[in-house]
């Protein structure tokens, strides 16, 4: 049978049982391709991907395990969502490409569901969120907009021409947790300086510097910067190449992947309760 009697015959089907609905489709002979396939698992509250453990309603409806915990029935059905697994769809979900999650921005990958969170985590695709410290700014958007916000939302925010400056940090006894934040604008790069102070609960107060660019992680490899304290006959320094802002300062924050140190340490260092930090920004 050709494409087009097919066409024809599903059309005057469609027009003889029931002319006033536009959903019945016509049915291709093509056979299922993985683009069919992963759209059986598309979960119907998010769109987002149903993916293993699958668990399934009494009537078979999917939901994704993010919209689950806040449904009380099922959203296809309104039937009880109960605890089903569904073994054939998850034994499926294995043999099946997924798009990527930033598809819709143009990301062109598909991946098994395993390597799904990996690639998400770090795809180009992913929108950039506020640099800034702390999770006050909500701001997203693609890298290009990411300097426009800063000079438009953020301008209190100083910022130092040339490779190698001073970042003053005023008032580092403040109690409580405080961020310090500066850009240094060099080799025709933005990067963001980040002091940070963290109250431990039994008291302790550590500090946390390190700098980010304003660029991708690729872009950031090409970079490298020096933090250095100085005080008389002491030094103290850290040098690491910069994070991307793409990835944020958190993680590396919590990892200690920066320079380090206690609120004793920052008093020999500090003066007048300012302390300034020399950062070194170098390409390598
Ligand atoms: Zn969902
Ligand atoms: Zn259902
Ligand atoms: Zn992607
Ligand atoms: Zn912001």
């Amino acid at each position: 049978m050709s494409f087009q009697e097919d066409t024809v015959q599903a059309k005057e089907l469609t027009t003889m049982s029931c002319p006033a609905t536009t959903s019945s489709k016509a049915r291709s002979h093509t056979p299922t391709t993985n683009q069919d396939l992963a759209g059986l698992f598309e979960c119907p509250v998010c769109f987002d991907y149903v993916l293993p453990p699958i668990l399934q309603c009494q009537s078979g409806h999917l939901v994704c395990s993010s919209c689950r915990p806040k449904l009380n029935c099922c959203p296809t059905c309104r039937g009880p969502l109960g605890s089903i697994r569904n073994l054939a769809m998850e034994k499926v979900a294995q043999t099946v490409m997924f798009p990527c999650k930033y598809s819709s921005s143009g990301c062109m990958a598909t991946m098994s569901y395993t390597e799904k969170p990996e690639h998400e985590e770090t795809c180009e695709f992913r929108p950039y969120s506020c640099p800034c410290p702390g999770a006050s700014c909500k701001w997203q958007g693609s890298l290009e907009r990411v300097m426009p916000h800063l000079n438009h939302a953020h301008k209190s925010i100083t910022t130092l021409q040339g490779e190698d400056i001073v970042f003053l940090a005023t008032d580092i006894n403040l109690p409580g947790a405080v961020d310090w934040v500066m850009m240094q604008s060099c080799f025709g790069n933005h990067f963001m300086l980040v002091l940070e102070k963290q109250e431990k609960f039994d008291g302790l107060q550590q500090f946390f510097a390190i700098v980010q660019l304003i660029g991708t992680r690729k872009q950031a490899e090409n970079f490298a910067y020096r933090l250095e304290l100085n005080g008389h006959r002491r030094r103290l320094s850290w040098e690491a190449t910069p994070r991307s802002i793409h990835e944020g300062v958190a993680a590396a924050i919590m990892n200690s992947d920066c320079l380090v140190f206690d609120s004793s340490i920052a008093q020999l260092f500090a003066e007048n309760g300012n302390l300034g930090i020399n950062v070194t920004i170098s390409m390598c």
